[in-house]
């Protein structure tokens, strides 16, 4: 049933000249879910999003929000959710509690200023310049903008680029408080391990398609299961780049072919104990000399990467 999802995007198309942006799309994010939509560089996020968001129409296809038509009911739409774009500007001259308190003139329904200032940890700096603000900061302000008319439904477009690790972290902090205050978030980022930590399900999309849709779990189990359980994830760094035949050895021991960039070399090998044994003999052998070994479980990065490469 609609009513059941926040959002459903049906079979979307959007083209700019010959390029598709978004070529016959589809997925559903469930309500109360933090939902990733994830794909490399171009891969049309930004478009979809802003369709959902209805500030762009679709040439084909349809999205319902919370329930509602995306084509007809639009500004009922706009009124019960919030939107992070990619880069905000606000007036320079106000402060921050200000800003808050003129943007949610704009709706009916509205959180007070103090209270969104709280919740994103900024309240000691209500009277402050957004200027006047360090980039992790601006970022936390810039989602509380976002929560001005108390959304049932959050879109963020890349809400952790650019800032430093402990920043990221506090800014999914956020997001998940987002969610537990009853709202649906949809989050787009480029950083696959805080995609794997935060988001309740996935959609991985390339060249405006749909890849694979699931929780980060059910996407990494799909491919590991998809080999014959290649548990692992192994990266090779080397001391000079791997020849076309050395390439060609060690791909024989794995389960898909090796990813090869400088000295560099991503591939996943079978979770039998023979497996890196024979790895390492085909290595000495062909005279690799390794730098560098890790081996790690498979994450929602090799899944990513095996999905959207070539
Ligand atoms: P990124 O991760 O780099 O933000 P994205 O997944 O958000 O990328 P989009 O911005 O949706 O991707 O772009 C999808 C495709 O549509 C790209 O090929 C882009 O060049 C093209 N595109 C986007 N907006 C326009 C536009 N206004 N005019 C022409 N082409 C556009």
């Amino acid at each position: 049933m609609a009513g059941d999802y926040a959002v459903q995007v049906v079979e979307l198309v959007k083209r700019y000249g010959d390029v598709a942006a978004v070529d016959g799309l589809s997925f559903a994010v469930g309500r109360g879910e933090i939902f990733g939509l994830l794909g490399p560089n171009g891969a049309g996020k930004t478009t979809t999003l802003e369709i959902i968001e209805g500030l762009q129409r679709p040439d084909s296809g349809r999205v319902r929000v919370l329930g509602l038509d995306g084509a007809a009911q639009g500004r009922e739409i706009k009124a019960r959710i919030g939107v992070m774009l990619q880069a905000s500007s606000y007036y320079e001259y106000l402060s921050l509690a200000e800003v808050l308190s003129l943007l949610g003139g704009f709706y009916p329904r509205r959180l007070p200023p103090g209270e969104l200032l709280e919740l994103v940890g900024l309240a000691d700096k209500a009277r402050r310049r957004v200027r006047q603000l360090s980039g992790g900061e601006r970022q936390r302000f810039a989602l509380a903008a976002s929560l001005v008319n108390d959304p049932e439904l959050v879109i963020l477009d890349e809400p952790s680029a650019g800032l430093d690790p402990l920043s990221r972290r506090e800014l999914w902090g956020l997001v998940r408080r987002v969610r537990e205050r009853g709202a649906t978030v949809i989050v787009t980022t480029h950083y696959m391990e805080e995609a794997e930590e935060s988001c309740d399900r996935l959609a991985i999309i390339n060249h405006g398609r749909l890849l694979a849709e699931g929780s980060p779990r059910e996407l990494i189990n799909r491919i590991v299961s998809a080999e014959g359980g290649a548990a692992y994830a192994v990266k090779l760094v080397t001391a000079g780049p791997l020849t076309g035949a050395q390439l060609d050895v060690l791909g024989r021991c794995a389960i898909a072919a090796p990813i090869a960039d400088g000295n560099t070399c991503l591939m996943r090998l079978s979770s039998h104990p023979a497996a890196l044994q024979d790895l390492l003999d085909e290595a000495g052998r062909s005279g690799v000399v390794l730098e560098q070994l890790e081996i790690t479980p498979v994450t929602l990065e090799d899944v990513f990467i095996e999905l959207t490469r070539g």
